[in-house]
């Protein structure tokens, strides 16, 4: 019922394909209140992910993870190359030396993950990005397992938290990040880096969520 170290990149290629089929959509999002590369920036980030998992020696899920936020930090620009870095580099830290998660590793990884973003970005809620999410994304993962849900609901519940939060920063008006030079203009379009984090959820719910 853990998550093996085949699971863990199966869930990273098949997000670097989720990014591929939504590489024009994420353009599109951004392309009204930043400067339409995105989905551009996150696709060349993960096809080049995607050439450094082959030769990986198998086993360490953290240094997976790892290998995958440097990769990154090096070939993503603008501000989602770092935050995503940040993002995967923490997923990494602490699931150093695991070779099979359990539900509460999740837990742990994704709560470390999201204060790296926030660190990194210094955006709060309600600013319209990622972390609107991300949030909200994990604070549901962590009330299902308390609550006693299996592995697959609490992360089909993480992924419809971060999806409501996505759609939720449709109105607001952004305070980070390029979009926040458009002002109030910026209301009234979903932001791209929280549709991102909103896809990243969807698909650990869908690769491991049974
Ligand atoms: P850039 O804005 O440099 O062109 P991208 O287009 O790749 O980079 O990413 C834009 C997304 O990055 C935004 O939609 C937002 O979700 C996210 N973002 C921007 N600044 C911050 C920040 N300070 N903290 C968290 N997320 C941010
Ligand atoms: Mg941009």
């Amino acid at each position: 019922m853990g998550i093996s170290y085949d699971d863990a990149v199966g869930f990273v290629r098949a997000f670097a394909g989720v990014i591929a089929e939504n590489k024009e959509y994420l353009t599109q999002l951004d392309s009204a209140i930043g400067d339409a590369d995105h989905g551009i920036n996150m696709d060349r980030g993960f096809r080049a992910v995607i050439d450094k998992l082959e030769p990986l020696e198998p086993g360490d899920v953290g240094a997976m993870f790892k290998t995958v936020g440097m990769t990154l930090v090096s070939t993503v620009g603008g501000a989602g190359g770092p935050l995503y870095g940040t993002l995967f580099l923490q997923l990494g830290v602490k699931s150093a030396g695991k070779d099979l998660l359990e539900p509460e590793d999740w837990a742990e990884m994704l709560s470390a993950a999201v204060d790296g973003v926030i660190a990194r970005g210094k955006a709060e809620l309600e600013d319209k990005t990622m972390v609107d999410a991300l949030v909200p994304g994990r604070d549901a993962f962590r009330a299902a397992l308390d609550g006693g849900a299996s592995l697959g609901d609490a992360l089909r519940r993480s992924a419809d938290a971060a999806e409501e939060g996505m759609r939720a920063t449709i109105p607001l008006v952004a305070r980070k990040g390029r979009a926040s030079y458009l002002g109030e203009r910026s209301a009234g379009h979903q932001d791209p880096g929280a549709t991102s984090s909103a896809l990243l959820l969807r698909t650990a719910a869908e690769t491991w969520g049974g």
